[in-house]
């Protein structure tokens, strides 16, 4: 059976990412972002196995009215700019917050928008590998030198908070089924002795600063040294060591979606797909509301309370005074139909998820598996020393797959797991392949919090007139958040990172000005302080991890 390969994919919904009954008629379809320009998202995305696979969900297309501009000049409380992970959770926990703090006063209550280019979760968080995997050790010495061990320690402290965070949600929202959410052990299988050693290394130095414990708890990280043992347990011929910690899986289009549900029906989140924003712009001194931002669509310019861009790596287009710290990052995923022994009979589906690693600059591949009533796919990702650096750094356009990374993932598992079987059925072969883009920082941690009054952008759209310095308050308030940039790596990383900026926007933390101490935003957001978005981060040129490979 062929792979469904980028320009086949597209035919699937007659019409790529812009497709779907609900929008046929909608006049703000392809060609309002065919004009858009660059680091916008691309009008006809390739096509994912989760966009596929849940084809009759009602929120791709969903469009709350007609009328998206102000019945009142300032009925606007916050807009939230893309429906990836970061806008859909920061949706969720700030109107949550809102609604368990009561009605004010009067009873009025300013509209909450969540405005998206393309379809509903049809970037990054859309097109991923589904992996909610913690970093559990492996990254303690990198992050100790980029910022200090203590800090270090928070950042993996934060993933498993991350984990246990989506893991709640899910539980609390009753999705596990709809989501197929899953937990349990992950492997880190190292694929040959420098990266084992490597791993054993920051492993070492994690443990020997007293943060982690060796076991098969939940917490806990166990280390397997003798290859005999990881190759059976792992059913990898290749692996000479491995080590095993906790983490979960699931499928992450329809949690966002059913979040994008229960925000809309339970807290009146008006949802606007196909609704690119073309410009932001704050309002002039000369303005009655020049303590708020204009953002301009298709459908109409509207003025805005707060404004959150959870743009990930299309960032930039709107802001383009961030262009030195972030950049959007390509990858690719594919969807594998499992050989008939990875099914529920013996030996059975795989037991835990995996990344498979072999010494830097070399490939590094993640893969998890969905329930056998789901087909069992295999969903596995990676390949990227296989394509050229120039065709995934600093580029934005997930409407093409690049090749010689799709032959690399179509023969992976065949290489890998000893007892894999291709038949003539196509079963044990790769179902669909696509891309995506990931936003990266400079220094590899999410960019968080409101965006200083010096690090304000200046007009993207001259029509809607420069920017004056003057409206800067001496609050320090800008109103202009942002929540983004987590790599390759944003579902162990967006849910603490939206409900951090929903406390900054709504709760105890927006009592904070943009000039109050990083210590205080920490306590108060539940962020680890360097993810903060700040002027001094921003001058930070001593490293620079944007084009990392
Ligand atoms: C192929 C691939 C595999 C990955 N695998 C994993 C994995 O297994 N585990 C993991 O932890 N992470 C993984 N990642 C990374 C993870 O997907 C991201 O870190 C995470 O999804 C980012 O979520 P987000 O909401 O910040 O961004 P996105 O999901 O990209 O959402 C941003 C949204 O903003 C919209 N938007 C942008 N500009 C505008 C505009 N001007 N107007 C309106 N809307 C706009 C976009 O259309 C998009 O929908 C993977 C990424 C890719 C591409």
């Amino acid at each position: 059976m062929a792979t469904m390969t980028a320009t086949e994919t597209r035919t699937l919904g007659g019409g790529g990412d812009m497709a779907g009954t609900a929008t046929r008629n909608d006049p703000l379809s392809a060609p309002a972002l065919a004009n858009l320009g660059p680091g916008f998202p691309v009008a006809h995305p390739t096509i994912s196995h989760w966009q596929e696979h849940a084809r009759d969900s009602p929120w791709h297309d969903h469009v709350h009215s007609t009328e998206l501009m102000s019945k009142q000049p300032d009925d606007v409380e916050l807009t939230i700019v893309g429906s990836g992970i970061s806008g859909c959770l920061a949706a969720y926990f700030y109107l949550k917050q809102r609604h368990e703090e009561g009605l004010p006063g009067d009873g009025a209550r300013g509209r909450v928008l969540l405005l998206e280019a393309r379809r509903a979760c049809s970037g990054a968080t859309g097109r991923n590998g589904g992996h909610c995997r913690p970093d559990s050790y492996a990254g303690f010495l990198a992050y100790s030198k980029l910022f200090s061990p203590s800090a270090a320690h928070d950042i993996l402290c934060n993933e498993r908070e991350t984990f246990e965070l989506m893991r709640d949600v899910v539980q609390e929202e009753g999705l596990a089924e709809e989501c197929e959410w899953w937990q349990g052990r992950t492997w880190a299988l190292f694929l040959d002795v420098e990266r084992k050693a490597r791993a054993r290394k920051a492993f070492e130095a994690y443990r020997g600063a007293g943060h982690l414990t060796e076991g098969d708890g939940p917490g806990q990280v166990q280390w397997i040294e003798d290859e005999t043992q990881a190759r059976e347990m792992s059913r990898v011929q290749e692996a000479v060591g491995g080590a095993t910690f906790e983490a979960g899986c699931l499928y992450p289009l329809k949690f966002c979606h059913a979040i994008l549900r229960i925000c809309a029906e339970r807290y009146g989140l008006e949802l606007y797909t196909h609704t690119p924003v073309t410009a932001i712009h704050r309002g002039r001194s000369d303005e009655a509301t020049s303590a708020r931002w204009t953002v301009a669509t298709p459908r109409g310019t509207i003025s805005t309370g707060k404004l959150l861009l959870a743009t990930n790596g299309y960032t930039t287009a709107l802001l383009p005074s961030m262009n030195s710290w972030l950049a959007p990052h390509r990858a690719q995923c594919s969807s594998v139909r499992p050989s008939a022994n990875f099914h529920a009979s013996s030996p059975g589906r795989l037991d835990r998820t995996y990344s498979l690693g072999r010494r830097e600059g070399s490939d590094y591949e993640y893969l998890t598996q969905r329930p056998d009533t789901a087909g069992g796919y295999f969903i596995l990702g990676g390949g990227h020393p296989f394509a050229s650096k120039e065709s995934q750094v600093d580029t934005w356009d997930d409407s093409e797959v690049m090749p010689t990374i799709s032959k690399h993932l179509s023969s992976y598992c065949g290489r890998v797991f000893d007892d894999w079987k291709l038949d003539d059925g196509g079963v044990g072969a790769v179902e669909m392949i696509w891309t995506g883009i990931q936003g990266y920082s400079r220094d590899s941690v999410p960019t968080v919090g409101e965006v200083p009054a010096s690090l304000l952008p200046g007009a993207t759209d001259r029509r809607l007139g420069d920017e004056d310095p003057t409206t800067q308050r001496a609050s320090g308030r800008t109103n202009l958040y942002i929540c983004g940039s987590h790599h390759g790596h944003g579902m162990a990383r967006a849910a603490t990172c939206s409900r951090g900026i929903a406390r900054e926007m709504a709760g105890e933390a927006s009592l904070l000005s943009t000039e109050a101490s990083d210590e205080d935003w920490a306590q108060l957001t539940g962020l680890p302080a360097v993810f903060r978005w700040t002027a001094t981060r921003a001058q930070r040129r001593d490293v620079d991890c944007r084009y990392d490979f």
